[in-house]
């Protein structure tokens, strides 16, 4: 099986001498292709660190990160942007769509950044639009649809680039639970067909439905579940012993 990701000995240092916060102690893991993987943790323990140096956005102060065996680390400013668009996708909590595009031109925007034509753009929607279910949404703009239906669309703003990675930050934060019950689906469905996913939530339920969940406490891997055959329920159980181990460790789970 190929690594897709893998994280040697992360560390992430803020500030200056003096008054140094460390956001990452020494993190290492790998994800293979086609896993679906969830990081929770509580509140500072370094998950929006951890996702912003794997997603090229910051720098890491110690360590390496490979994406399909490139050292992101070693990447340089020119050419990040470019990497970033051609290996990553991104679903975020509050969908970041553009108000002032539809749908589909939304869904376009990387493609467009990375010169492609109308007919390859429309080509790749097509399939993708079908399995979310909002082929008949595409002409809308995101305040006109529900928010099950604004994150449907960033996900396939996410897969239309063919990324090598899904990197997703709490994406069903602000969503009802009905909508988080169809995007978890949609996460299930799109990582069935093979698709890697990165996922960093506090809900235990979008955890549930991971094949790993790797636990973050004060900058490093407490604890890590894998799925095995269990059910999600059995998932959310196991879940749920953790952080209430996490919790009990003297940290408020939040
Ligand atoms: P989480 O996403 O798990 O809530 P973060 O990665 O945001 O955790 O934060 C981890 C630690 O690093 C916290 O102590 C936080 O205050 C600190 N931190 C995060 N970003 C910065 C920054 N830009 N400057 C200084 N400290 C930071």
């Amino acid at each position: 099986m190929n690594e897709v990701l893998k994280l040697e000995h992360i560390q992430k240092y803020y500030g200056s001498k003096g008054n140094v916060t460390k956001a990452i102690q020494d993190i290492s893991f790998s994800v293979q292709e086609g896993e679906f993987v969830g990081i929770m943790g509580a509140s500072g323990s370094g998950k929006t660190t951890l996702l912003n140096c794997i997603s090229t956005i910051d720098t890491v102060s110690a360590g390496h990160i490979y994406l399909n065996g490139t050292d992101v680390t070693e990447i340089n400013e020119k050419q990040i942007a470019r990497f970033r668009r051609e290996n990553l996708g991104f679903v975020f909590q509050d969908f970041n769509l553009l108000d002032t595009f539809s749908l589909q031109d939304n869904i376009f925007l990387p493609l467009v950044l990375a010169g492609k034509g109308y007919k390859e753009m429309s080509q790749r929607l097509q399939p993708i639009a079908k399995k979310l279910g909002i082929t008949e949404l595409l002409a809308k703009y995101p305040y006109e649809v529900s928010g099950g239906q604004k994150q449907r669309a960033a996900v396939a703003r996410a897969l239309i680039t063919n990324p090598k990675l899904v990197l997703a930050d709490e994406p069903t934060g602000a969503l009802d639970s009905r909508s988080t019950d169809g995007l978890l689906r949609v996460f299930n469905d799109i990582n069935r067909d093979g698709q890697t996913i990165l996922m960093v939530t506090h809900s235990t339920k979008a955890a549930s439905h991971a094949s790993r969940v790797l636990f973050i406490k004060d900058g490093e891997v407490f604890h890590q579940i894998y799925r095995g055959n269990h059910t999600n329920e059995q998932m959310y159980q196991k879940i749920s012993d953790t952080l209430t181990l996490l919790a009990t460790g003297g940290e408020q789970y939040e």
